[in-house]
């Protein structure tokens, strides 16, 4: 094991120590886990729960929901925020689904190898990478890496990967780096510290338990000696 193996794993311990080994909530049914990653997205946790627990109370089942008006459907979800677009996200990927399988129905998904069962899911109309990775993370137990703005930020500022990292480079270097749950708590863990500690824009270095660890914060001491 290198020192950035080392440095890695003693970030997970310690985000563990702090934060606890959270899960992340499977769905029973494989289109309901699609809806709702598309309905999280540019809201926060609270809301995106609000509009979907409002969705299943307003259309029994997914197919009650691919023939809905999509208006009714963007008034239904309004407080999830973007609701024309999510709208028209959910009825268009339904569509897509119905059309390629004939059926409401992603449980195929676990058959695929991981690459093959992203590139199904980023072929649906609104599904980018974080939100597939979500869904094969959350729902298969594939291991994909969901690379959110918070991970996105606080891996950055860590040094886990490159300054000049894309979302999509960050995405394929953490997933080669972490594997199955710990894949998954370490994920809502560096959401936790990156709303709690390590905040955009002004991270909370001096109380950080990771500064011992962090690119960033070393930088910037070192910087001022
Ligand atoms: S030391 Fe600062 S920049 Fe580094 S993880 Fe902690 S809060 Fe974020």
């Amino acid at each position: 094991m290198n020192d950035s193996d080392h440095k890695l794993e003693e970030i997970i311990a310690r985000l563990n120590q702090q934060y606890g080994s959270p899960k992340g909530r499977k769905e029973d049914d494989t289109i309901h886990s699609l809806i709702k990653v598309i309905l999280s997205q540019n809201t926060n946790d609270k809301n995106r729960d609000r509009a979907y627990r409002a969705l299943l109370s307003e259309f029994k089942s997914p197919e009650e929901l691919l023939e809905a008006d999509k208006d009714k459907i963007s008034e239904v979800i309004s407080v999830a925020g973007l609701q024309n677009k999510k709208a028209t996200r959910i009825l268009e990927s339904l569509k897509t689904i119905k059309q390629k399988r004939k059926e409401l129905d992603l449980s195929f998904l676990e058959d695929l190898s991981l690459s093959k069962a992203r590139e199904w899911l980023l072929d649906l109309p609104g599904v980018g990478p974080k939100s597939a990775a979500v869904v094969l993370n959350f729902d298969f137990d594939k291991n994909a890496f969901p690379v959110d703005t918070h991970v996105f930020r606080v891996t950055k500022r860590l040094g886990l990967i490159p300054k000049d990292a894309t979302r999509k480079s960050a995405h394929e270097i953490l997933e080669t780096r972490t594997l199955g749950e710990e894949m998954e708590e370490f994920h809502l863990n560096l959401i936790k510290h990156g709303r709690e500690i390590c905040k955009a824009p002004t991270p909370l270095c001096r109380e950080c338990f990771l500064n011992d660890l962090c690119d960033h914060f070393l930088n910037k001491v070192g910087s001022k000696k």
